[in-house]
């Protein structure tokens, strides 16, 4: 493809894009094809010839766009958001133009710099602690996602508690456990399953029954046990937002405990955390100056589309101790120097993709009053939405719900909670998942898309209360 061909349909693929954010409403929310419809619609094999993009952009619409779930509805509420927005995606094509690898700082510099220094940013946006910025002996990097940073936190934190071992002897011998919520995210499980510890490595402490939170005396009793069992705790992880309900843990007593027995505290904030930029919701972040590293994702509900976890870390040597590999078609002397960052050090793959740049457009495009605006009326909507829930005696509230997610049930109970939701998914207006709490089924409003209005979710609650 030429520059003029690129130019000339680079025109309309952004109009395409644009055109799709203005009618995306006209869609209905979840797809409506069966399972191998899309393929169906496909060529058996790839064409001999090259052909021309324009076929390309009419497949789009015709076979593509009916297998689309459309996550950028303004009626999409299901899960949690994965914003998009103009500057993100820009700063994203931006990156794919400059076609750049920064694996390592030599490999582009301004690849590097820039992530460092938008990660202080954010730290600075979100009120995190100092411990987290490059200037001490932590630092911000950006994982694929939230499941990258807790299995790159598991492996900082071995590698810490057994000082080093683990780099050449392994896990294998059943040794270290990891603690978590019984409400927290499956990818710590999996991280567990990755890194060669096997899911029974993993203990779940219990929560509160009000407010969903771990309770910090059955970590207590768990470290004690496991420590009497000739265990080694490696790896605590606390959610502040956990996926089903938005639980918060009491961070700094599971920090203090978890330090006591030598463990390495994890916070996954990857949906919640962002809403820090708003200073009255900072106590998001209690506790935090105890940590040992923390996430949050951008890709979810500020703005910056898919993929961006960003993910500090209190001491960046016991990352790079962990993750440092050193061949030597990789040696330069910038990396000799010890004056840089190589990133490759602080992730899982060597490759990496130049995502700072569309979070650095992001936080330009709207700045910090932007930002805070777009998360004060996600929880502004979700607060008038969960009074109409409770103002309705058939339905009752089941967590707390200080952010933008909204957990309920119709009282009359499980069937009729799911027949609920299956009839107003089928439907197309609008989409949501739903959760179980306490063994029982909940439907999850999780508000927080970047078209999102008042008379989306006023629409969502005519089409439930029906
Ligand atoms: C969404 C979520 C995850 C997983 O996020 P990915 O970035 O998709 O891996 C992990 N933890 C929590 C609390 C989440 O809400």
């Amino acid at each position: 493809m030429t520059p003029d061909e690129f130019r000339a349909y680079g025109r309309q693929v952004v109009d395409w894009i644009a055109d799709y954010h203005e009618r995306v409403e006209s869609f209905p929310v979840l797809a409506q094809v069966a399972p191998g419809d899309v393929r169906a619609a496909l060529p058996a094999e790839p064409p001999e010839h090259g052909e021309p993009f324009g076929d390309v952009l009419r497949d789009l619409d015709e076979v593509i766009l009916p297998g689309i779930t459309h996550w950028q509805h303004p009626s999409f509420f299901a899960y949690f958001p994965a914003n998009a927005s103009g500057p993100a995606i820009l700063g994203d094509l931006l990156a794919s133009g400059l076609g750049v690898q920064g694996m390592l700082w030599a490999t582009s510099p301004a690849a590097t710099e820039l992530e460092t220094h938008v990660l202080d940013w954010l730290a600075s946006l979100l009120g995190l602690p100092a411990r987290f910025r490059s200037d001490s002996a932590g630092g911000g990097v950006i994982q694929h996602s939230a499941s990258d940073a807790a299995l790159v936190s598991l492996l900082a934190a071995l590698h810490r508690v057994s000082k080093g071992r683990t780099e050449h002897a392994g896990v294998a011998d059943g040794r270290f456990t990891v603690y978590t919520s019984a409400q927290t995210h499956s990818s710590l499980e999996k991280a567990c399953r990755i890194a060669g510890l096997g899911a029974d490595a993993l203990r779940k402490i219990d929560v509160e029954p009000a407010t969903l939170a771990a309770r910090p005396e059955h970590l207590r009793e768990l470290l004690a046990r496991d420590i009497a069992g000739g265990r080694t705790p490696a790896l605590v992880v606390a959610s502040v937002g956990a996926t089903g309900t938005g639980a918060v843990d009491p961070v700094a007593e599971l920090a203090a405990i978890a330090h006591e027995y030598g463990a390495w505290l994890h916070v996954d904030a990857a949906w919640a955390g962002v809403a820090a930029v708003a200073p009255e919701l900072r106590w998001l972040n209690d506790g935090l100056d105890l940590a040992d590293s923390y996430c949050t994702n951008p890709h979810k509900w500020l703005l910056t589309n898919f993929d961006c976890d960003a993910f500090w870390v209190a001491d960046r040597a016991a990352l790079v101790g962990a993750l440092s590999i050193l061949p030597e078609y990789l040696r330069n002397t910038a990396t000799e120097s010890g004056a840089v960052i190589d990133y490759r050090d602080w992730h899982v793959p060597l490759g990496r993709r130049f995502r700072a740049l569309k979070l650095w457009a992001v936080i330009r495009w709207y700045g910090a009053d932007g930002l805070r605006a777009h998360v004060r009326k996600h929880v502004a909507l979700a607060q008038e939405f969960a009074a109409w829930v409770t103002a309705d005696d058939r339905f009752e509230i089941v967590a707390p719900h200080p952010l933008s997610l909204v957990t309920f049930r119709l009282r009359a109970g499980d069937d009729a909670t799911r027949a609920l939701m299956d009839r107003v998914n089928a439907s197309g207006e609008l989409y949501l998942t739903h959760t179980l709490v306490d063994g029982a089924v909940a439907l999850r409003m999780a508000i927080g898309s970047t078209l999102t209005e008042r008379r989306h979710v006023e629409a969502a609650w005519r089409a439930l209360s029906a």
